[in-house]
């Protein structure tokens, strides 16, 4: 008998369509898993959310966050309702806290196309999009979140703050993702995005990066200022594989990269530190689509088998890296043929038709090549 892989999942399915998608994403967590036979989830649902403020007055309870602490990894649906604040008026989003609570100085935003999804541009090369975007998480602008100020209603100031620690990790991680993505087939090149023409921070966030690619001379390393990488990524984004930027770039950019997919629907994203790791859609609670069966589970499905790679590689366990691979080949071959297509892309395939097709597809599937980032 082979002995079994276990990892505990703290499991946040949050608010809006979030209970709605991570339902068919536990499932198909659990048949991916099965389909290796030596990998099993243990999952965890945990309290926390908008929802969870307005009925209970926390919005993060203690529990729940102690509960995250101790898991394997964390995965995460949605968190946030328009109409549910704090008193100041904020929007309660505990999910964002837990960046900071758990050091996730690696936000990771792939932008890859899946076959089948009607690509936002033109030119044929755009079908075979597949770069990844690195967006520190922890510091840049969003350091000074909550520390800004106004002077006598005249002057507004908020500091951005790069460290040399963070980014050193931060750099360290997008050569070391290069690496693997070279062996999956990948041209393994990394840019570091940045504004070091203007600004003494970007200067040392450059000068970091270039320390930091000397210790990997097997990858290729270069350089782009944020504006090319905008006007780039809109005009020829397949020229790109890893880019590696600040964390208020990194949030503009990532947008413009779930756009080039298909939208939010389409896009996952983790945010991994040295201990701990959050797996999500990169979408909200969308609540003008809760309970109408209309929200699209693919991006929370891409997040969950980016969950099953992370934790395989970080135990050199290859059945759970295969379980993530076979995941994703399955949301791939379910929209290979072009025939699903989400009701966000003008489509009328709801939560149960894509989770139900990506589910035959994992029964019927091989564990093929593709991999996410
Ligand atoms: P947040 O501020 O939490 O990111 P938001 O309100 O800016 O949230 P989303 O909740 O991500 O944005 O969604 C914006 C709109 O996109 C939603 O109102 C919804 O119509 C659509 N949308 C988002 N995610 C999905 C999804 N998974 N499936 C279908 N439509 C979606």
């Amino acid at each position: 008998m082979p002995s079994v892989e276990r990892y505990r999942i703290a499991v946040f399915p949050g608010d809006g369509i979030g209970e709605e998608i991570t339902a068919p994403c536990l499932d198909l967590l659990a048949q991916a898993c099965a389909a290796e036979g030596d990998v099993v989830l243990d999952f965890h649902p945990l309290p926390a959310g908008a929802g969870h403020y307005r009925d209970h007055g926390e919005a993060f309870p203690k529990e729940s966050l102690d509960a995250a602490r101790e898991a394997d990894a964390i995965l995460l649906a949605a968190m946030g309702l328009p109409d549910v604040r704090y008193p100041d008026g904020t929007e309660i989003s505990p999910q964002l806290d837990l960046r900071f609570e758990l050091g996730l100085y690696a936000g990771v935003r792939p932008v890859r196309l899946v076959p089948g999804i009607p690509p936002a541009l033109a030119d044929s090369r755009a079908a075979a999009l597949d770069c990844v975007l690195l967006r520190e998480s922890t510091e840049g602008l969003f350091a000074s979140h909550g520390k800004g100020t106004v002077e006598d209603d005249r002057v507004a100031r908020d500091t951005l703050v790069i460290t040399r620690d963070v980014s050193e990790r931060l750099f360290d991680f997008a050569f070391r993702m290069a690496a693997r993505r070279r062996a999956r087939g990948r041209p393994g090149r990394v840019t570091c995005v940045d504004k070091a023409n203007v600004f003494t921070s970007f200067a040392f966030f450059r000068r970091v990066f270039d320390e930091v690619a000397a210790h990997h001379p097997g990858i290729d390393a270069d350089h782009m200022y944020v504006d090319a990488v905008a006007l780039n990524l809109v005009r020829q984004p397949w020229q790109f594989d890893v880019l590696v930027t600040e964390n208020m770039f990194g949030d503009i950019l990532s947008d413009l990269g779930a756009g080039l997919i298909g939208g939010m629907g389409m896009a996952p994203s983790a945010d991994i530190g040295d201990e701990a790791a959050v797996f999500q859609p990169c979408h909200g609670s969308a609540p003008d689509i809760a309970g109408t069966g209309k929200a699209n589970p693919t991006a929370m499905i891409l997040s969950a088998a980016m969950m099953l790679d992370w934790l395989g590689d970080r135990r050199g366990h290859e059945g759970t890296v295969r379980a993530g691979a076979r995941l994703t080949a399955a949301v791939d071959a379910a929209f290979a043929n072009g025939r699903l297509l989400p009701y966000e892309l003008g489509g009328s395939d709801g939560t149960t038709a894509i989770a139900s097709a990506v589910g035959a597809a994992l029964a019927a599937g091989d564990p093929v090549a593709t991999v996410p980032a």
